[in-house]
């Protein structure tokens, strides 16, 4: 009754174990080959969550359950807050995973869906729900919660979301990066000393409107570039985003920037 049940990977690997003379007499579950902290080795008794990746093609639809009381989860993180269950986030977890953003090979990001998963996710693991959990659950939760606060940062700004893709393509932006087009050059400067030089917030606004087209612009070109695989254009085009994102920044803090106040 119990041999019908066990798939056929299982029954291979029971036989070799025979072979060798330590047979096995019941499935091997999957344990996670990540290094445990000393205070939670002794209590892993159940499987581990299974992780979901996010294939090209868009979110991998199955539904998830808690690998220790079955309860559905309702975030893509290895923490369970029905029966507080809760394993380490794995290191290589991309910040598309924790969000759960469909990773497709595109740069637009859905900014209400980021911004509705980051507070669901946030309600789920926020430390103090797992202060009084079970020795090490607080500081799994702190952990994870920290590197939700930096995956949802991450990818909410253009700039860091274009940054981090060009990093996993291996393409690193360094301080030494500038634009190369002279024009752009000019009038990146002029956009600078004109808010260094604005008089009122009707100037600054006005400024803050002709650089966001400017951004609108970048933002539709980088994401062009990051559909056709074309990196070193990805590049370039973040590099200017960089610059027009300064820009925005000195104008929406003007006057505290501005040299004539
Ligand atoms: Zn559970």
């Amino acid at each position: 009754m119990f041999r019908s049940t066990v798939t056929t990977a299982t029954r291979r690997v029971c036989l070799t174990s025979f072979v060798r003379g330590t047979a096995i007499t019941k499935p091997i579950r999957s344990y996670s080959l990540l290094p445990r902290t000393p205070s939670t080795l002794h209590r892993r008794t159940t499987p581990t969550f299974v992780w979901r990746r996010y294939e090209s093609s868009g979110a991998n639809p199955s539904a998830k359950s808690c690998p220790s009381c079955g309860a559905p989860l309702p975030t893509n993180l290895p923490a369970c807050p029905s029966c507080f269950e809760i394993q380490p986030l794995p290191q290589d977890a991309s910040l598309y995973e924790i969000m759960e953003i469909p990773e497709d090979v595109r740069f637009d990001v859905d900014e209400d869906l980021l911004k509705r998963n980051f507070r669901q996710i946030q309600r789920v693991i926020h430390p103090d729900k797992w202060s009084s959990k079970g020795p090490g659950a607080y500081e799994l939760a702190a952990e994870m919660s920290s590197r939700v606060n930096k995956a949802y940062k991450t990818l909410l700004n253009p700039y860091t979301r274009a940054e981090y893709l060009l990093q996993k393509e291996g393409l690193e932006i360094s301080e030494s990066d500038g634009v190369q087009d002279p024009e752009l050059i000019t009038e990146i400067l002029e956009l600078r000393m004109a808010v260094e030089e604005a008089e009122s917030q009707e100037d600054v606004d006005e400024i803050r409107a002709e650089n966001a087209d400017n951004i609108k612009v970048v933002i539709d070109n980088i994401s062009t570039y990051v559909e056709g695989g074309n990196w070193e254009a990805v590049k370039r085009e973040t590099i200017k985003l960089k610059y027009m994102q300064g820009i925005d920044a000195a104008a929406e803090a003007w006057p505290n920037t501005a040299n004539n106040h």
